[in-house]
């Protein structure tokens, strides 16, 4: 096993924010499941969900654990297009993020990331490009969150090291 491309550093970037995200619902739970917004520039990216508290040292050295842990078992990244509906009725509202897709789109591109176990690691409607594998992204390190309170939103930025 092991990572078998090579991608750009914002593709590997991008892939992290979808194992970021797992293991952030691990650690805090479904009350974190809901993305706000994802910011991505070289290896150096910022995954925002909402949330009600900020999170404690070790509820974050754990989330970094975690994603770490899915990059050496260098998982699967599945990417899957189906109908809309389809997509709806197999999933629920987990392939979304806070902000809706437009109603036009009919199509989603589902990006599924299984855990060990059989079980969903993360799921996300999400036309961006991935790489193959998780082992493709590289060691993630999380940098100091801010927690906005009036926003009820959790910012978890994040490097990669460089590939
Ligand atoms: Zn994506």
């Amino acid at each position: 096993m092991g990572c078998t491309g090579s991608y750009p550093v914002e593709v590997r970037t991008h892939t992290a924010l979808h194992v970021l995200k797992g293991a952030v619902v691990r650690v805090l739970g479904e009350a974190a499941r809901w993305t706000a917004s994802t910011y991505v520039k070289g290896g150096h990216g910022r995954l925002v969900v909402q949330f009600d508290r900020k999170p404690s040292p070790e509820e974050l050295a754990r989330i970094e654990e975690l994603a770490n842990k899915t990059v050496e078992w260098d998982l699967p990244v599945e990417v899957v297009t189906l109908p809309r509906r389809e997509a709806e009725e197999r999933y629920g509202d987990a392939i979304y993020d806070l902000f809706p897709v437009p109603e036009d789109v009919q199509e989603l591109s589902i990006v599924l990331i299984r855990d060990p176990g059989g079980g969903i690691w993360n799921i996300n409607a999400c036309n961006k490009e991935h790489t193959a594998s998780t082992g493709c992204i590289g060691r993630l390190s999380l940098g100091k969150p801010r927690f906005r309170r009036s926003k009820r939103l959790l910012e978890l930025p994040f490097d990669i090291e460089p590939g």
